[in-house]
């Protein structure tokens, strides 16, 4: 490998993923595995000789980041039965597939919410050592839920705060890279209860402080009110989907998300918007899922943004009816339906994932002295969203990884 090799890239538009507005007429000098200088091509100055490739009328941007992802997982209209029925080696081959998909679609981070058996790791592994082509990964491991709660049959069954204190351990003991916790009940696992906290202040307590105490962030899994609440006073650094569940729809708590901002915990949206846009009327023979939820999701989202509340913008693919590479359908729906900026979106799935999953200072932004991690979308996602489907050209530590759309083996 030519570790340091400089070359630039320059494209109609850049976006930094600070959340500074596009800029126009721009280029990127990559020297080795980082960015060395990003700007307007008037300002950035290119030394002689160095290889310039034109994008021509397409977007810079960062590498995306998918804060909320199953690697394992099909992302079918049936994907929770699917995964189920298969063997650890088909499980594996899954994300094997997923890691090439994913990086297709201009993913060059992902971080995944959902083990069976740390299989994740040694895909983060392999990939990591360049043995199969795939985005960064951090991984949960197994998830940590109470006994018969939300995805059980794969996560690690806690009911007391000694449990749950034992399994921070025994995660963090086998190389996992965040924690997961089930706050709440959910859709994919039958006789759970999304409206109501699996655990009480006590046990989200012992999960964040014994959490923090190994150096692990926590992501929570949180539909109910009264799930949000514990886990915002216990400190949890990531809210996961938070649609404020209560009482058979959605009750929006404008006390409780001045609290989220206040404390400047993220919340990762984690919404498939398949179910909302493309398939809902096959979501609907899967999955009891009731439609007036629907309906009123994307309120819950504007009210969040409108407040002021971080969010970030992850798919929660391997869910039932989103694949690894349809991130930008979510994209294009918080534009189109919940009214976000285009700025917002995107950095939302950049600077603001990297910050969210705590390696802002290496990733998530085009600015010297960072990882060059790079996705060119054709066109002009500032004036239609859905063009993020179309990247031509993924760079990974300053190496293209995916040309003219197709993976660099
Ligand atoms: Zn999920």
């Amino acid at each position: 490998m030519s570790e340091m090799r400089t070359w630039a890239i320059r494209s109609a538009r850049l976006f930094d993923g600070t959340g500074a507005p596009p800029i126009d007429d721009a280029v990127a000098l990559i020297e080795g595995e980082r960015v060395a200088a990003a700007g307007p091509a008037s300002d950035v100055v290119i030394p002689n000789g160095v290889e310039m490739l034109d994008a021509g009328d397409a977007t810079l941007l960062p590498g995306l980041i998918d804060a909320h992802v199953h690697m394992l997982h099909t992302g079918s209209a049936s994907s929770g039965v699917d995964s189920r029925a298969m063997n650890d080696r088909q499980l594996l081959l899954v994300g094997a597939r997923n890691s090439l998909a994913a990086l297709r679609s201009g993913l060059t981070t992902v971080r995944d919410c959902g083990d069976h058996d740390y299989m994740t790791l040694t895909l983060r592994d392999s990939i990591a050592e360049g043995a199969i082509p795939g985005p960064r990964m951090l991984c949960s491991g197994p998830v940590i839920t109470s006994t018969a709660g939300q995805l059980w049959w794969t996560g690690i069954e806690c009911d007391t705060p000694d449990d749950l204190r034992r399994a921070v351990r025994t995660l963090a003991k086998n190389g996992v890279d965040f924690i997961k916790l089930m706050g709440s009940g959910g859709n994919a696992t039958p006789g759970s209860n999304p409206e109501v906290s699996q655990y009480d202040e006590e046990g989200y307590r012992a999960v964040a402080d014994d959490a923090h105490r190994l150096g692990k962030r926590v992501a929570v899994h949180v539909h109910g009110v009264d799930a949000i609440r514990m886990a915002v006073d216990a400190g949890m650094d990531t809210l996961e989907h938070c649609p404020f569940r209560a009482n058979g729809g959605i009750e929006y708590d404008a006390e409780l998300a001045e609290d989220i901002r206040q404390k400047g915990i993220i919340v990762s949206i984690a919404m498939p918007a398949t179910w909302y846009r493309l398939r809902a009327e096959d979501m609907r023979d899967v999955r009891a899922h009731p439609g007036h939820l629907w309906e009123s999701r994307p309120d819950s989202i504007r009210e969040m943004y409108e407040a002021g509340v971080k969010l970030v913008v992850s798919s929660d693919q391997g869910s039932t009816g989103t694949a690894i590479d349809e991130l930008h359908l979510l994209m294009a729906y918080l534009v189109e339906r919940v009214g976000m900026s285009p700025e917002s979106v995107i950095h939302g799935a950049t600077g603001l994932a990297a910050e969210a999953l705590g390696i802002e200072g290496e990733l998530g932004t085009i600015e010297p002295g960072k990882l060059a991690d790079l996705a060119v979308v054709e066109g002009d996602p500032f004036a239609d969203m859905s063009v993020v489907a179309r990247v031509r050209t993924v760079v990974k530590g300053g190496r293209i990884v995916v040309r003219d759309g197709a993976v660099v083996v």
